[in-house]
């Protein structure tokens, strides 16, 4: 956009994201998106405006390493899922695109049967700033496709460290997909990142590959008893996206997640949390930022960077001398 500079436009923009008009999503989306402050400041008013539409949204995280399966899984579960009258978004936090500027994850091409659906919504991953910036930005997209009426909103993400955190602190159900490897099942993937685990589903339990996958189904169910108690280990399941088996099984038992929470009143808690977690991130963002804009500390920096570099002083004191400007 995003031109819409007088609230009027702004307005506008709000009233036909709420009914649900594909294009003024993606026009929204840009505008949270955009690191320009008045930009910034039009997002922050139609967030203001949206916030009474949102929250009602299964949000489900999905993460996985690269090759497990996540764009085949995404594109039939999220068509499964809108052959079942739901409205799906599709949305991503993907740490390689902040390092290199290039997104390997929510390209639109990955999904392609599920890009085509006009019911369905898919975002690529915004690719500029930290992770930090991703996420919030990942944040107030899922608010603003929840406004625009999707039931389900997905967030895939690449299971390699921290963004799994990012998303699991946005989400009600995190889905991790998992490959049947040969025996050492549990090493290729971070302990912290299985402990984040709702549901864990198997991929590619199809042709060859289906006795492996149901052995790794039985080794990681053990394991995750053993890891988090019988009560709260999730739930592990196998699922063939070519075969298109097993879809509903994961959907069954993400619901089946959710539904607990909500029963028991702990789906406010976690939400409410993460709403907290939200405002903590976003005052030290601005801090940092405020901070490193500071015109005295934009001047001194390099050479106390270099001071340090040198051994001439340690960081601890550089840090003082930075933080006494
Ligand atoms: P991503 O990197 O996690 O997004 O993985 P992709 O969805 O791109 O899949 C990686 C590879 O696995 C591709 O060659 C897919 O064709 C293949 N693949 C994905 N899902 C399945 C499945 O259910 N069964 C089989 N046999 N192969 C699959």
């Amino acid at each position: 956009m995003p031109d819409g500079s007088e609230p009027a436009a702004l307005g506008e923009l709000a009233r036909k994201l709420c009914e649900g008009e594909r294009r003024a999503l993606a026009r929204a989306i840009t505008l949270v998106e955009s690191t320009r402050s008045d930009h910034q400041s039009q997002a922050r008013a139609l967030l203001d405006r949206i916030l009474p539409r949102t929250g009602r949204a299964a949000r489900v995280g999905i993460s996985g390493v690269p090759g497990v399966g996540k764009s085949t899984f995404i594109d039939v579960f999220g068509t499964h899922l809108v052959e079942s009258k739901r409205r799906v978004a599709v949305l991503a936090i993907d740490p390689s695109s902040s390092l290199s500027g290039g997104s390997i994850l929510g390209d639109k091409t990955r999904m392609p049967r599920l890009t085509a659906l006009e019911q369905a919504f898919v975002r690529p991953s915004p690719s500029q700033g930290s992770l930090g910036g991703v996420a919030r930005r990942t944040r107030e997209a899922l608010l603003l496709c929840e406004a625009a009426g999707y039931d389900v909103i997905l967030i895939e993400t690449v299971g390699v460290g921290q963004s799994e955190f990012a998303v699991a602190g946005m989400v009600d159900v995190f889905l991790l997909l998992m490959l049947a490897g040969a025996g050492d099942e549990l090493q290729g993937i971070k302990r912290g990142i299985l402990e984040l685990a709702d549901v864990v589903a198997i991929t590619k339990a199809d042709g060859a590959n289906l006795p492996r996958a149901e052995s790794a189904r039985a080794e990681y169910k053990a394991a995750l008893r053993l890891l988090r108690g019988v009560d709260s280990a999730p739930d592990v399941v196998t699922v063939s996206a070519t075969e298109q088996r097993g879809i509903d099984t994961v959907w069954d038992s993400i619901l089946q997640h959710r539904q607990r929470l909500e029963a028991s009143g702990e789906l406010t808690h976690k939400r409410a949390r993460q709403q907290k977690a939200w405002l903590h991130d976003l005052v030290e963002d601005s801090l940092k930022e405020r901070f490193f804009a500071q015109p005295a500390v934009k001047t001194t920096l390099p050479s106390i960077e270099r001071a340090v570099e040198r051994g001439e002083i340690t960081p601890t004191e550089g840090a003082r001398r930075l933080l006494e400007l």
